[in-house]
């Protein structure tokens, strides 16, 4: 997959050189470019925003050096992904739908946020998706590019030395993934739980979905997954 990133703070992007991230690019995965949107500009002061029409507080990123910097990098066919706080959020279909494309790029925005007819005039030759990372408002749209980038690069095929470990995962099946342990089996005074240490496989699978319901019904009552909503009948003996 090839990722290009626009922003003004090209160096805010250097996290996708490591880990998992880096990984994916020295394995060939990920082809990742990381622009300066004021090189698209042509002014002394290299100026990227303007004051808003209709006023209020604030200034917004200018349309020409976008349109430039899109022109430029946002072949046609391509996805145009915004971060963006009036975005569809971004959940793990999301993630993976994004995993299934050959080329993202990613349009950092600063401010209060991109003239909108950027976004109108590229949606007329690549598909535009606005992303949200959460109900919350970040200073750019920087960390949400690290945030995306990350959540589509580990669903790559090939990424993960073992792909069985993505299908257990939280938000996978609509389910939070139940409580994980590793040795030593007491810590602390504390046990780990004893089927876990049982060897049987059936049994271990029941309570690992059993405390999947529970946690999700618990901390995230709000999740319900077409395929495998959590029902009245999974919740029995929890409430
Ligand atoms: N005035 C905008 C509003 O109220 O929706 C907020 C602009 S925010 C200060 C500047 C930039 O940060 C946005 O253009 C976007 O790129 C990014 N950003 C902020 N919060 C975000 C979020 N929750 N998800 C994705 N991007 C976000």
């Amino acid at each position: 997959m090839r990722v290009d990133v626009v922003t003004i703070f090209p160096e805010y992007l250097a996290p996708l050189g490591l880990s998992l991230a880096g990984r994916a690019r020295d394995a060939g995965l990920l082809d990742v470019h990381v622009h300066d949107l004021r090189s698209w500009t042509h002014d002394r002061h290299r100026t990227v925003d303007d004051t808003p029409y209709g006023g209020g507080a604030g200034m917004v990123m200018k349309p020409e050096p976008w349109g430039e910097a899109l022109d430029a990098v946002l072949p046609d066919g391509a996805t145009l992904v915004v971060p963006s706080p009036s975005g569809e959020p971004l959940r793990q279909a999301l993630a993976r739908e994004l995993a299934g494309r050959e080329h993202l790029v990613l349009a950092c925005g600063r401010y209060e946020g991109i003239d909108q007819r950027v976004v109108e005039d590229a949606a007329t030759r690549a598909e535009v998706r606005e992303v949200s990372v959460g109900d919350y408002v970040l200073n750019g749209g920087e960390a949400a590019a690290l945030v995306i980038v990350e959540a589509v690069a580990r669903l790559l095929p090939g990424f993960m030395g073992n792909p069985d470990s993505l299908l257990e995962e939280s938000h996978e099946d609509g389910l939070l993934e139940y409580p994980v342990y590793t040795r030593p089996a007491t810590w602390r005074g504390r046990e780990v739980p004893p089927v876990l240490l049982s060897g049987d496989h059936g049994a271990i699978a029941a309570w690992r979905h059993e405390q999947a319901v529970r946690r999700t019904a618990e901390r995230r009552p709000d999740l319900a997954h077409p395929a495998r909503a959590v029902t009245s009948g999974d919740l029995e003996g929890h409430l």
